[in-house]
């Protein structure tokens, strides 16, 4: 006996009685056409864990399970930011942040999935004339790491770095709490465009690790306006940051300036996503929103921007 009509609609889960001219057939393959556009859309992706062993596949649409960063629009002056944590996660997903845009007109934009990793909080780092031997050193390494050129780890966590900037050479000590933080790796650009553009790339810096809310804050600002940045970085793996002595623990990035009427736009954006410590160089002119007091050499060069964490909220699914 063939198959009743309301039953096959049924198994297949279209709908049912078909709506349009045609039938059962017609709206058969409308599902198929739409299954078909799904699986361009959104390849199956193979998930592989540590030592290349292939897992599961997924369809990223409609499966995986992942902490993620929603950055809205909002208002003209008001970004929010939340951190969405399901009950259960994607095996292989574990230590993954996926970033979601969402735009003025409501439309979602998957900007970007990182990785995660926990390391111990950093003091703001302090400047020695010579390798401070304070602890028992564990390892001392030439490194070619944008401007850092040595490292020292001490054996209760501590690090320190040496390097030069703006023609002077120093130490700094970054000293370590028993507290730990965690840090995302940044994508290396990000070059995103569809009806808005998050687009970065970095300059003269493997400082490419930052906190998660401040990469969050970083692409709501970057969508904010369109324009494209240069960033000379946030901190390294373990949250030390030479040159400077403020970026530990990737609570802040910097990015080189752009002509003035963007860098105001930009210096806007970056403050309604919760970068609410920003400062420019004293050859620069005066901005809205930016630190005025804190205005020296240091940053005639680029922009730093401070982020702000505990303005996230906490959405437990
Ligand atoms: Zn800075």
């Amino acid at each position: 006996m063939p198959e009743p009509e309301n039953e096959k609609c049924i198994r297949l889960k279209i709908d049912c009685p078909p709506k349009k001219d045609g039938g059962l057939k017609e709206a058969e393959d409308r599902q198929r056409e739409k299954q078909d556009m799904m699986n361009r859309k959104y390849p199956k992706q193979k998930i592989i864990i540590k030592g290349g062993k292939i897992k599961k596949e997924h369809n990223i649409k409609d499966k995986i399970k992942c902490v993620t960063y929603h950055i809205y629009w909002n208002s003209e002056t008001e970004g929010k930011i939340e951190k969405h944590i399901p009950k259960q996660i994607t095996e292989g997903f574990e230590n993954k942040y996926q970033y979601i845009y969402h735009d003025k007109e409501g439309k979602e934009h998957e900007i970007c999935t990182v990785d995660w990793h926990k390391t111990k909080e950093k003091n703001i780092g302090k400047k020695y004339e010579a390798k401070p031997t304070h602890k028992k050193i564990i390892s001392d390494k030439n490194v070619v790491e944008g401007q850092t050129r040595k490292r020292v780890l001490y054996e209760n966590g501590d690090i320190a770095e040496y390097g030069s900037n703006n023609g002077k050479t120093f130490w700094v000590l970054y000293t370590a709490n028993s507290s730990e933080i965690e840090l995302v790796k940044m994508p290396d650009e990000l070059n995103y465009s569809n009806s808005i553009n998050v687009k970065y790339d970095f300059s003269n810096t493997q400082r490419r690790y930052t906190s998660p809310g401040s990469l969050a804050g970083f692409i709501g600002a970057l969508a904010e306006n369109n324009l494209k940045l240069t960033t000379t970085g946030s901190c390294f793996v373990s949250a030390s940051c030479f040159p400077s002595q403020e970026h530990v623990n990737g609570k802040s990035i910097d990015t080189l300036y752009l002509d003035n009427i963007n860098e105001q736009k930009f210096i806007d954006a970056m403050h309604k996503f919760n970068f609410n410590k920003q400062i420019t160089g004293k050859d620069k002119k005066r901005f809205n929103n930016a630190t005025p007091e804190q205005r020296g050499t240091l940053h005639n060069s680029h922009l730093h921007s401070g982020f702000n964490e505990s303005s996230i909220k906490e959405v437990k699914k």
